[in-house]
């Protein structure tokens, strides 16, 4: 039996990857599925990671999309559910989370692939998360249900053994309820406002992408650049 963890780098696979180390579990291969949009941090932090795997024989292998990301949302052919043609799926999230889908049937097939029938595939889903397991798949297993950490506990965790999320000089977790790709539809308000506030040059990104799409960024509703008129006028009242 092989066991392997996916790990993002985020607060919670990366709490559950240290931990696994320190209580010297089973652990073969670590995964991780590069989007190609990830913050400039989480790939610091896989950086920091790969000496102390190398150190614990622990095979890393990193997957990555077939298509880049930006081609999937601007550029490729697509033909829309009204039988009209266009270019790309434009943004990602919300209902329409095409590089998850893609992320999930790749890491499944290289597992499938490598090792058939013959694997636990370490899931880094917090005790306060359980709604999100899949308790059907007997391929999962969660750790830091297991051990009780709660999202809270697994950034302290992390903290504790020197990582963090620096951009800019801020740390991504004080301002971000997830670190996600830079580009997730998925944003709340707030998080966007901290984008616009101390992320400028993602912010500035984001404006680019916006030139590259109708569709507004947030609840079909906003654009990148109304939400930027709107966090002008509040922060101008403030
Ligand atoms: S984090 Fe957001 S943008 Fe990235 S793949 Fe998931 S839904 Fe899409």
């Amino acid at each position: 039996m092989k066991y392997i963890a996916s790990c993002s780098f985020g607060k919670d696979s990366l709490a559950m990857l240290l931990k696994l180390i320190e209580e010297k579990e089973s652990l073969d291969e670590i995964i991780f599925y590069d989007t190609g949009m990830e913050f400039q941090a989480i790939y610091n932090i896989r950086d920091k990671i790969l000496p102390i795997l190398k150190e614990n024989n622990i095979k890393y292998t990193e997957l990555k999309p077939k298509e880049k990301f930006e081609y999937k949302m601007f550029e490729k052919p697509v033909n829309h559910r009204n039988g009209t043609k266009g270019k790309g799926y434009s943004w990602c999230g919300g209902r329409c989370r095409w590089g998850t889908t893609e992320k999930n049937k790749t890491i499944s097939k290289y597992l499938e692939n490598n090792y058939g029938n013959n694997y636990i595939e370490y899931v880094g889903i917090a005790s306060d998360e359980t709604s999100r397991i899949n308790y059907n798949n007997i391929h999962k297993s969660y750790p830091l249900v297991k051990w009780d950490m709660k999202e809270k506990d697994c950034l302290y965790y992390c903290y504790q053994k020197g990582f963090n999320w620096l951009e800019n000089g801020v740390d991504l977790y004080s301002i971000l309820d997830r670190v996600s790709c830079w580009c997730c539809a998925n944003k709340n308000l707030k998080e966007l406002k901290n984008y616009y506030i101390y992320l400028t040059n993602y912010w500035n990104k984001l404006k680019e992408y916006q030139k590259k799409t109708n569709r507004p960024f947030k609840n079909n509703k906003y654009t990148i650049f109304d939400l930027e008129k709107r966090f002008k006028n509040e922060i101008e009242k403030e």
